[in-house]
């Protein structure tokens, strides 16, 4: 890996100028508006992203049906579809690096995180997805002999999909490998923060020969480019990643316009449960530790709350505390830092906020807890205790580094505190008892659960959320069903 020097020249010169991707070619928006990129880990404006409106929605959206009405793209030999799909991935490996710099600018995370996570995981959902092309099968219903009852998956038309900030390039690889893969267009718009990534992956898609029109980028705020395309009549199906309040105002869109299709991942207060039979507290606070403090807690699934048996509290937070001596927090270019600054300064803000609360109802302040101001944009780990399992802070994500304790009285009522918030993306449960994992683990509330380990994620399992944390399921063939709709067909044998 290259070393700090060479990564932060690259940084401090780095200009972009961001534009539109229709059709297979660049543009400006058509109004001639843009809107400002900044580099949160620079602290400095890179450049203009083009900002689409409806008009540009539109052109994306003609531009994604056009050539799924003429069969282009949905038609072609599956084979084939597989070989472009496979090139396409090979072009996203060869530009590893360049993708993970593009997001690492973006984001503000290290951009050893980007080029060891974010980038090779994105290639590979592409390369899982195109594999599946040529051996997906359809299905022969057990119909009396005289007839013929075919079960076929039909691609939906266009997907329009609607990604966050906080791993714009993973996610918004969750959405297209499928959705192309199913034989449908795409028009994607990324977060306002984070859109080079996604355009870099639909010039790599069309150098290697899909089809123009079939995947499209409008960069632009999410109330115009993203309310126009969740609300497009053309559009066959919305994809959305992000916030509760946004997910909400996605059902109403569709509500509105054609009842399209939507799928919802939302946020999450991820708990992370330690029985007093946890035979090693010192390994589970390290992975409790990432499991919070990475990507500076800006995960959807970060494991943000610890429920914990109070007869072991003080030696998991010795651990943590060693923990802590070891986890490199600084600069994004240096390949030694773990975590680096928040994406904004609107999100620092925001999780100032939560550190404020500190004390208002009791809670001690363990560690980190500073806030920050101006261009500082790193809040240190922190972890608050005898946090009250209904206040605000045991209640709402923040989105931030802040692991929040809560007392457990038992097993039960460890259970109850896990199952306790809106939300239900992941849980964790640490014990040495493998009937108790497996039974409170069938009790978790939670699309994915991890039994004395956290953040195992790959996309060969599916990956979503219970309650407020959404119900759509990215990843895993079972991703397949939401980009396509089941078609009989019924053949007279007489
Ligand atoms: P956000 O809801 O503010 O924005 C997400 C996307 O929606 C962005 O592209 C934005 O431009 C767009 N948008 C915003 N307002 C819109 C509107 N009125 N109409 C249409 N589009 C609109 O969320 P965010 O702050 O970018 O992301 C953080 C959130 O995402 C957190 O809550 C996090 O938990 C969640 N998240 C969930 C998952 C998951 O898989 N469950 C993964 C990552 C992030």
């Amino acid at each position: 890996m290259a070393d700090k020097d060479m990564w932060s020249k690259k940084a401090a010169a780095f200009t972009s100028d961001a534009k539109i991707f229709i059709d297979g070619k660049y543009c400006d928006a058509a109004s001639g508006k843009t809107f400002d990129n900044i580099a949160p880990g620079q602290n400095r404006t890179i450049g203009q992203i083009a900002s689409g409106d409806t008009e540009d929605i539109n052109r994306a959206v003609a531009s994604a049906k056009r050539v799924f009405d003429a069969g282009t793209w949905r038609d072609m030999n599956p084979r084939e579809k597989k070989i472009i799909m496979l090139r396409w991935a090979q072009l996203l490996g060869e530009h590893r690096e360049e993708l993970a710099f593009l997001e690492a600018i973006d984001t503000g995370r290290p951009i050893s995180d980007a080029l060891s996570v974010d980038a090779p995981n994105s290639t590979r959902v592409i390369q899982w997805y195109a594999e599946t092309i040529d051996k997906t099968y359809d299905e022969i219903a057990p119909a009396p002999r005289n007839a013929l009852a075919m079960i076929t998956r039909e691609p939906l038309g266009v997907i329009g999909a609607v990604v966050p900030w906080n791993y714009p390039m993973m996610i918004t690889s969750w959405k297209l490998g499928p959705a192309i893969a199913m034989g449908n267009s795409i028009v994607v718009k990324p977060a306002e923060n984070s859109s080079l990534s996604a355009l870099k992956m639909s010039e790599l898609a069309s150098a290697a020969g899909l089809p123009d029109g079939v995947f499209n980028v409008v960069p632009g705020l999410g109330a115009e480019a993203g309310q126009a395309l969740a609300r497009h009549m053309d559009v066959a199906k919305i994809a959305f990643t992000g916030s509760g309040p946004t997910g909400r105002k996605m059902m109403q869109y569709a509500a509105e316009s054609n009842m399209k299709a939507v799928s919802l991942e939302l946020g999450g207060k991820s708990p992370q449960v330690v029985l007093k039979d946890c035979v090693d507290l010192e390994a589970a606070a390290s992975t409790i530790g990432w499991a919070i403090y990475y990507n500076a807690g800006q995960t959807c699934n970060a494991g943000s709350r610890i429920i914990i048996e109070k007869e072991i509290k003080d030696e998991l937070f010795h651990h943590l505390q060693k923990f802590l001596k070891t986890f490199v927090v600084g600069d994004q270019c240096d390949p030694a830092t773990q975590m680096a600054g928040l994406v904004s300064t609107m999100q620092r803000d925001r999780v100032n906020s939560f550190l404020d609360l500190i004390g208002q109802e009791g809670e001690e302040l363990i560690f980190g807890g500073q806030k920050t101001s101006g261009d500082d944009l790193h809040i240190q780990p922190t972890l608050i205790d005898n946090v009250k399992p209904d206040s605000r802070l045991a209640q709402e994500e923040i989105f931030g580094p802040v692991l929040v304790a809560i007392d457990a009285k038992d097993v039960d009522h460890a259970l109850q505190l896990a199952n306790g918030t809106q939300y239900g993306l992941a849980a964790s449960v640490w014990t040495s008892d493998i009937a108790k994992a497996h039974k409170f683990a069938r009790k978790l509330r939670a699309g994915t659960v991890w039994v004395n380990t956290f953040d195992m994620l790959d996309v060969i399992t599916p990956f979503g959320g219970f309650g407020a944390s959404g119900g759509g399921r990215d990843k895993s063939l079972h991703a397949l069903d939401s980009y396509s709709a089941l078609k009989t067909t019924w053949v007279d044998l007489n």
